[in-house]
């Protein structure tokens, strides 16, 4: 059999980084001492989890993939990452899916790899663990066509029900891996869709404006969840537990918009900014979206119509 393309194997690769990420994430937090640094404010921050997982997957990926060009969140000194942090292992079971023909002959200089080694940093700070996401967004041509989503706390409150209900015969895992290859489709979850009818928004919780809040208005839901992190809000929309993920401010950047925007299009859905215009991924791309974030699984006309322009012109993209 012919080897693997080489999408399939980064993809592969990813799997297994961002499992190794989920775990640095894990032990971090256990150790209680986060080391937090305040970025540019007490709203944007970075702990040790951050740090590590960065130089972790970084590395990771660089040392098989050497020509890919890979942008982290984080500045972090080049300091050589010791060995402990690196993951060469693979996921088998993606390596066994065929790569679409139209991603078939890609080539390593051709790709560019956006990582958010944790997203929802100031959730995990406050001890909201299933906000947290590990993203790995690989993007060719300047279009988001595969990526991976870690949760490394999937089922932690199930999990603790569990152990102080000394409940036996427990079967769920802590964390999950999702991942999805536009035209091949997205795995690790259960696709659902919100229910019909109802209009339930998915937004920040810890970034919110007068302008975040008025746009959230101005579009009548039945409902309001606030919750961290732009992979945990793009994980509402493909579970079904809310139908649009609006959030009408700068803020977020393309390292948090890759790998999300990837296994949402992947299942059908549309991520755009707040005029509608799609997200680009090259290397030369200013980071920031600065038009604000707009995310549906379905339906995505009914929203985009209803975004009054007051908003649209105070977003400048
Ligand atoms: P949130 O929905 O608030 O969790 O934001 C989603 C992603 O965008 C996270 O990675 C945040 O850190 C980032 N983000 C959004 N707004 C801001 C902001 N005002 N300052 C810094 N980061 C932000
Ligand atoms: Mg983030
Ligand atoms: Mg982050």
């Amino acid at each position: 059999m012919a080897s693997p393309a080489l999408l399939m194997r980064v993809v592969a690769s990813a799997y297994s980084v961002a499992e190794k990420a989920a775990t640095i994430v894990r032990n971090v937090m256990a150790t209680g001492d986060l080391g937090i640094v305040e970025k540019t404010g007490a709203n944007d921050l970075q702990t040790k989890a951050d740090r590590l997982v960065q130089m972790s997957i970084c590395a990771s990926l660089a040392r098989k993939f050497p020509k890919v060009t890979i942008i982290g969140e984080e500045e972090l000194p080049s300091d050589e990452v010791s060995e402990e942090l690196i993951e060469d292992g693979h996921c088998e079971e993606i390596l066994k899916k065929a790569c679409p023909a139209q991603y078939s002959g890609i080539k390593e200089e051709e790709l560019v790899i956006w990582v958010d080694p944790l997203d929802g940093t100031k959730e995990y700070t406050e001890g909201l663990l299933d906000h947290v996401t590990v993203l790995i967004g690989i993007a060719y041509g300047g279009k988001a066509i595969a990526g991976v989503i870690n949760q490394p706390y999937y089922n932690y409150e199930v999990l603790n029900a569990l152990i102080c209900s000394k409940a036996a015969g427990a079967n769920a895992v802590l964390g999950r891996t999702i991942w999805g290859v536009l035209g091949l489709g997205a795995f690790g979850f259960q696709l659902t869709e919100a229910p019909a009818g109802k209009h339930i928004i998915v937004t920040t919780r810890s970034h919110s404006s007068t302008l975040v809040n008025d746009c959230i208005s101005a579009l009548n839901p039945d409902s309001v969840i606030r919750v961290g992190g732009a992979g945990n809000k793009i994980i509402q929309l493909i579970e079904g537990k809310a139908s649009a993920y609006v959030f009408a401010s700068p803020g977020c950047k393309k390292w948090d918009t890759c790998a999300p925007e990837a296994i949402l299009h992947a299942v059908g859905g549309k991520i755009t900014d707040m005029h509608g215009n799609a997200f680009h991924y090259n290397k030369e791309v200013k980071h920031m979206n600065s038009a604000g974030v707009l995310a549906t699984l379905r339906n995505y006309d009914y929203y985009a119509s209803r975004i009054p322009n007051t908003v649209k012109q105070s977003l400048v993209p």
